[in-house]
C-alpha cells in the first residue's frame, strides 16, 4: 500500500512532467470512477501531496483528487493503449497518465481547489504542539496511532514498524505512556527515515512502482520490516514478527522498549 513516501515521489515526478499542461482529453474506464467529469481543456498549475492524496490543481479552481487506496498506482505513457488493469486516463500532448489499479480501490474525484495547510505532516508542516495536545494522550496503541491519518498524515505499515524500531519504542506501549523525550525520538526518526523514503523513491516490497514503471530502492534502507529472524541491526537481538490488528509488526523485544 502506498505511504507518504510513495506517494510524494509520484508527486513529485507529476509535478516536474505536467506542472503548466493543458489536458487533451481525458476518459473513464470503470464506472466506478464515472462521477469523474471531463477535464478537457484545463492546465495543470502545480501538483501537490496533500496527506496521502495527489492534487492536480487546475486553473479553473477545481483540483482533481486521486487516492491510491490499496494497489492503486499512476502510470506514463507515451502510448495511449489501455495497460492492463487501467481504470482512467488524462492525456496531454507528450503522452498519458493512467490510474491502472487491480483492485478498483482507488479513487480519482474532481474538487473545488482548497488552501488550508495540512498541520499534521511530518514532511509538509507539522504542529508538534497541536499533536502533544489532542494525540498523544490517546488510549491508543502507539503503532496504531502513528497509521492513523487525523493523527499524523501517510505513515502506514512499514514505516510504522521501521519508525517504532530507530526510536526504541515497543509497538506494544500505549501512546498515553509515552514521554514528551521519546515523542521528540518518535518525530525526530519519522522525519529522516519518510525522507530517506522519499530519497529512495519508495519501498517495492511487492507492487509498488513509479510514474515510470520502475522499483523504488528504500527495499534495501529496512532494518525491522520483513526481517522476522534476522539479527537486529542495531543491538545484535533477534526481530520478532507479531500480529497487531490483523496487520504483521516486526519489532527487536530486546532494544525496544
Ligand atoms: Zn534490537
Amino acid at each position: 500500500m502506498p505511504e507518504l513516501p510513495e506517494v510524494e515521489t509520484l508527486s513529485r515526478q507529476l509535478q516536474n512532467k505536467i506542472c503548466g499542461c493543458a489536458i487533451l482529453t481525458s476518459k473513464v474506464y470503470d464506472d466506478k470512477l464515472n462521477g469523474m467529469g471531463n477535464v478537457q481543456g484545463r492546465r495543470i498549475l502545480v501538483v501537490e501531496r496533500r496527506g496521502k492524496t495527489i492534487a492536480l490543481r487546475l486553473n479553473d479552481g477545481n483540483s482533481i483528487l486521486i487516492h491510491l487506496r490499496m494497489t492503486g498506482r499512476l502510470l506514463w505513457q507515451e502510448s495511449s493503449i489501455r495497460p492492463k488493469h487501467g481504470r482512467w486516463r488524462i492525456t496531454f500532448k507528450e503522452g498519458n497518465i493512467f490510474l491502472v489499479d487491480p483492485r478498483r480501490f482507488a479513487t480519482v474525484k474532481i474538487e473545488k481547489t482548497r488552501n488550508e495547510k495540512i498541520e499534521n505532516d511530518l514532511i509538509t508542516g507539522f504542529n508538534k504542539n497541536s499533536f502533544l495536545e489532542k494525540q498523544a494522550g490517546r488510549k491508543v496503541n502507539v503503532k496504531v496511532l502513528l497509521m492513523d491519518p487525523k493523527a499524523i498524515a501517510g505513515i502506514g505499515n512499514i514505516y510504522a514498524c521501521e519508525i517504532l524500531h530507530r526510536a526504541g519504542i515497543s509497538p506494544l506501549r500505549q501512546a498515553s505512556t509515552l514521554s514528551l523525550k521519546e515523542w521528540n525520538k518518535v518525530f525526530d526518526y519519522a522525519k529522516r527515515i519518510l525522507k530517506k523514503g522519499i530519497e529512495k523513491r519508495g519501498t517495492s516490497i511487492s507492487d509498488w512502482r513509479d510514474l515510470y514503471g520502475c522499483k523504488g530502492e528504500n527495499q534495501n534502507e529496512l532494518k525491522a520490516y520483513g526481517r522476522a529472524g534476522n539479527c537486529c541491526l542495531i543491538c545484535g537481538g533477534t526481530i520478532r514478527r507479531i500480529k497487531q490488528g490483523g496487520r504483521s509488526t516486526f519489532y527487536c523485544p530486546h532494544c525496544q522498549k
